[in-house]
């Protein structure tokens, strides 16, 4: 069994479209989509609707499809992204809120792989993995052999053999090796790992290899699009950039 798994598409029409070529390309059986559908990007509508429209066997809630999905304080999120929160909020309309709103926060496509947005631990505290020490508390409460998760925009993986665990930055995985796999499959829509093609990852269950595959896509028009929008400018200039 072939799965694609997406994350963080943040509103990227253009980074989301090329992406559902690749994974066309590719011959998946399924797709898996783990959250921030919206946020940050000019087409949060357009990218809610293509999400819902390829009907994904699981998509799990991110806290950007939080925050828009309902009035809540922005306190917490960064000026730039509690301003693109407030665009987004109006974009949507309330069906596409509630859509969001009744998503959960993490689900499984097989016994062994579980899906979630920010952290196995407590998905719905946002947490972010960055370093070994965040993915080894993680992988102590992680359920299953995989998990999948997004949030940071950064792909990587960490391994855990039992005695160790790694922290592994590659573009293909034999996750035949190892105890336990927590893997972030980076985003589609606002990299941060210093590369701004879009990323998304193939899982082959059966052959037990994880692919991180980066595609470019039309980064001009996402980025006219942000500023004609009236989002911050900023918001356009990273994704030149990657971060
Ligand atoms: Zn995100």
């Amino acid at each position: 069994m072939k799965i694609a798994l997406i994350s963080d598409i943040h509103g990227n029409l253009e980074a989301f479209h090329a992406v559902l070529h690749d994974i066309d390309a590719a011959g998946v059986d399924h797709l898996v989509c783990l959250g921030d559908i919206v946020g940050y990007g000019a087409d949060p509508a357009a990218c809610l609707d293509l999400v819902r429209e390829r009907q994904p066997r699981v998509i799990v809630q991110g806290n950007h499809d939080a925050y828009a999905a309902d009035e809540r304080d922005l306190d917490a999120f960064n000026p730039l992204a509690a301003a693109a929160t407030i665009w987004t909020r109006q974009q949507l309309g309330e069906e596409r809120r509630q859509w969001l709103r009744d998503l959960p926060l993490h689900g499984y496509i097989e016994p062994d792989v579980m899906l979630v947005h920010a952290s196995p631990s407590d998905p719905g505290a946002w947490e972010y993995l960055r370093f070994l020490a965040d993915g080894a508390l993680a992988l102590a409460d992680q359920p299953t052999r995989y998990c999948f998760f997004g949030h940071t925009h950064v792909p990587m993986a960490f391994r855990h053999d039992g005695e160790r665990v790694d922290q592994l930055i590659e573009s293909e995985y034999d996750a035949s090796e190892g105890d336990h796999w927590l893997v972030n499959v980076g985003s589609v829509g606002q990299p941060r790992d210093g590369d701004w093609r879009a990323a998304w990852t193939l899982f082959d269950h059966d052959a037990q290899r994880i692919e991180l595959r980066r595609i470019e896509y039309d980064i001009e028009t996402c980025m006219l699009k942000i500023v004609g929008a009236g989002l911050p400018e900023r918001l356009a200039e990273r994704l030149t950039k990657g971060r």
